[in-house]
C-alpha cells in the first residue's frame, strides 16, 4: 500500500524547474519523491526525483537541477550527470568556461575507458585461472 505525504510548502522542481509540492509515496518501506505540478483544471503532472534523495541537501543544487541520492542508488552518477546536462542545455556558458568544461569532460572520458578497459583485462585474467 502507497502512503502519501506532500511538502507544506512550493518549491522549485529539480527537474523542470516549475513550482511545485515534493511528494513521497512510501511503498514497500522505500521512500520515492516526486514533484507534483498542478496544471489546473484538476490536472496534475508528476516528475520523479527518484528513491531515497537527500530532500534538503538537495534544495541547495535546485538550480542546477541536481538531486542528491542515497548510497544504495549505484546508477546515481548517471542521474547527476543528466542533471548537469539539462542545465547546461537550459543554461549557455561563457565560450571560456564552455571551452573549460569541454576540456574535463574530455580527461574524464579518455581516464573512464582506460579503467574499464583496465578492469576488463583483469576480470579476463582471473576468468583464464
Ligand atoms: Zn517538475
Amino acid at each position: 500500500m502507497a502512503e502519501k505525504k506532500s511538502s507544506s510548502k512550493k518549491v522549485k522542481c529539480p527537474r523542470c524547474g516549475a513550482l511545485g509540492w515534493i511528494q513521497v509515496k512510501r511503498i514497500s518501506g522505500r521512500y520515492y519523491y516526486y514533484c507534483v505540478h498542478y496544471e489546473g483544471k484538476g490536472k496534475r503532472r508528476y516528475c520523479y526525483l527518484g528513491p531515497d534523495i537527500y530532500e534538503y541537501a538537495s534544495r541547495t543544487h535546485a538550480r542546477e537541477g541536481l538531486v542528491l541520492r542515497g548510497l544504495s542508488d549505484r546508477e546515481r552518477v548517471i542521474a547527476y550527470l543528466d542533471a548537469i546536462i539539462m542545465y547546461l542545455e537550459r543554461n549557455p556558458l561563457e565560450p571560456e568556461l564552455a571551452e573549460r568544461l569541454a576540456e574535463k569532460l574530455e580527461q574524464l572520458a579518455k581516464g573512464l575507458r582506460e579503467y574499464a578497459r583496465k578492469e576488463r583485462g583483469k576480470e579476463a585474467e582471473e576468468g583464464a585461472n
